[in-house]
């Protein structure tokens, strides 16, 4: 067994790795959590495949989506910044991702290339086990409603039939057509204090989805004295154990929890995709936990 490394685009066009069957594609993508899991539960199916990173800037996409089945991949995830871009490389799409409009796993079937977005339902998932309620019953905040994954969950959270939906995004132009083609339970509102400050009272769950928080020793997306004890605050970021936004809910008395259970949800169901079986959801929280605790190598 090879040992699972980040790879780039040369060492697709000349594939010598016949075990690695899956990949993550993104920019960055070295630090990619995802090998962990997927690998875990590969190896606990007993399959001989394994998943790797594939490092693939934008410009390199469309011959990465080319090269892949021929290499031998059956499915891979895409991240940072592939989401969306892939859409116009694909021949058939999913119902469900074409109305979040993105695209996070792909499958390669024949000579097709199958698009599917498991971030949508990953979140419903990950919001039901980090705080015991529903999406649907839910009023919600989204930070960063305009960038890929924040899309896609505000979409998921209309398809839900949540009863508010407030979108917030640094740049309000591209939120204000999304906000429109949601219907009337959702609004834009700009990312500032202000208007964060009238619209906080009136929702029960924050999710951010901007990249805020991030990098060491970035600040909360939300300040403590915006945030109340009663809401539920649910961050994508996963990277640190805890983030700053995390930090800032515990100071306001508020419940929280961070993007692993997301990350968990969203490669439970693309693999289930890829091997139409049931995922083994446990043995892949385990690889995660090891991942982040440092207990498992990151080239694994
Ligand atoms: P993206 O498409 O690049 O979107 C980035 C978002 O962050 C945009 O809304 C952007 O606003 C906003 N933003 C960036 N810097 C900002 C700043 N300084 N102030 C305010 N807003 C800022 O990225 P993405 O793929 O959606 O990912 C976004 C986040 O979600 C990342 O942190 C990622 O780790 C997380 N995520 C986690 C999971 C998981 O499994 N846990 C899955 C997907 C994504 P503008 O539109 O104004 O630029």
């Amino acid at each position: 067994m090879p040992e699972p490394k980040c790879y780039d685009l040369s060492d697709l066009r000349d594939w010598r790795e016949p075990s690695l069957r899956y990949a993550v594609l993104g920019d960055p993508v070295a630090h990619s959590a995802s090998p962990a899991m997927h690998n875990a539960a590969l190896e606990a199916l007993g399959l001989p495949e394994r998943y790797c990173r594939l490092w693939i800037r934008p410009d390199q996409l469309p011959e990465a989506v080319q090269l892949l089945p021929k290499a031998g991949f059956r499915g891979v995830n895409l991240t940072i910044p592939h989401k969306m871009e892939v859409l116009p490389l694909i021949d058939r799409i999913d119902p469900a991702a074409e109305k979040l409009g993105a695209v996070n796993t792909l499958v390669f079937q024949g000579n097709e290339v199958i698009g599917y977005n498991t971030d949508g339902p990953g979140i419903v998932r990950a919001i039901h086990e980090e705080f015991g309620v529903e999406v649907k019953k839910q009023r919600i905040l989204i930070l960063g409603a305009g960038g890929g994954a924040g899309r896609a969950i505000a979409a998921q959270c209309a398809l839900e039939g949540s009863p508010k939906i407030v979108l917030s995004n640094r740049s309000l132009e591209k939120i204000e057509p999304l906000a429109t083609r949601l219907g009337p339970k959702a609004i834009a509102i700009p990312y500032s204090q202000d208007a964060l400050a009238e619209h906080l009272p009136a929702v029960d769950l924050v999710i951010n989805a901007t990249s805020v928080g991030m990098r060491p020793g970035e600040d909360s997306p939300i300040p403590t004295h915006l945030l109340e004890p009663r809401l539920l605050i649910y961050d994508t970021i996963y990277a640190g154990l805890v983030t700053p936004l995390q930090i800032a809910a515990t100071q306001s008395g508020a419940r929280s929890a961070n993007g692993l259970s997301l990350l968990l949800h969203q490669g439970a169901l693309s693999l289930e995709i890829w091997l139409g079986r049931t995922a083994p959801i446990e043995i892949m929280r385990q690889g995660l936990l090891e991942f982040v605790s440092g207990k498992r190598p990151a080239s694994k």
